[in-house]
């Protein structure tokens, strides 16, 4: 049978386009609880970086079900401060099935064995680090959540509640929701901040591409600072 244009290519779910029509004006909970219904829990998974406004997404989440699959990408460059916010997290909001998954060691030695790739192509780093990674972490799943938003500008300032991604659907709860609305889920919910909050860094990446920013900055301008990239990857390579 021949797949229609209301069918997502994960067979047997809606289409992108037709969940984002129903979803565009949704809040952040009921776009993961429609997740959750139309895709199930064994095939949705949540992508977080544990990043400075990580919690938030989680927080949500947690209230839908606590044990919806997260992965997050241990890229071997990580500041200690985020790992040790992992586990923060997962205490604090009782995450049940969080999957650190790293890069494979045999890549790592044939494509960056001086671990200077970062330097020399971070494209490639990021390829090894992050993007192979995360497809191999997702092939059991027909759909992914991400906590982008369109305040952050840039490729972000347009994307969609929902959208296909290869053959997965794509979720981005707060594609709609401003800085404010991310400050009173903390401060509601009493989340506790990115230890490197606190000391400037309001984006949170791997420790050779980020840096801190001054209170005129765009968040995001500490991470590959100096050079043209703005995204590591994740978001602009179909998972397929
Ligand atoms: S963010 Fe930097 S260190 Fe991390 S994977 Fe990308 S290039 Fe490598």
């Amino acid at each position: 049978m021949h797949q229609t244009s209301l069918e997502s290519a994960a067979v047997g779910l809606p289409a992108a386009a037709e969940l984002d029509r129903a979803l565009r004006n949704a809040a952040p909970n009921e776009v993961i609880a429609t997740a959750l219904k139309v895709v199930g829990r064994d095939h949705l998974a949540l992508v977080s970086s544990f990043g400075t406004e990580s919690a938030a997404l989680l927080k949500v989440m947690a209230d839908v079900d606590p044990s919806i699959p997260v992965i997050f990408l241990d890229t071997g460059w990580l500041f200690d401060e985020t790992l040790r916010y992992r586990d923060t997290l997962i205490a604090t909001l009782g995450l049940g099935d969080v999957r650190s998954i790293k890069p494979l060691e045999e890549t790592l030695s044939r494509e960056d064995p001086d671990r200077e790739l970062w330097f020399s192509d971070p494209d490639a780093c990021c390829r090894i680090r992050k993007v192979e990674p995360l497809a191999r972490a997702l092939k059991p799943f027909s759909a992914w959540i991400n906590g982008r938003k369109r305040f952050q500008g840039g490729l972000r300032a347009e994307i969609p509640v929902v959208e296909q991604d290869g053959a997965r659907l794509k979720f981005n709860p707060f594609a709609n929701v401003s800085r404010e609305d991310i400050e009173a889920i903390y401060s509601t919910a009493n989340l506790p901040p990115h230890p490197l909050l606190a000391s400037g860094f309001l984006s949170v990446g791997c420790m050779p591409c980020t840096s801190r920013t001054s209170p005129d900055e765009d968040a995001r301008a500490g991470r590959w600072r100096g050079r043209p990239k703005t995204e590591c990857g994740i978001h602009t390579t179909k998972t397929a």
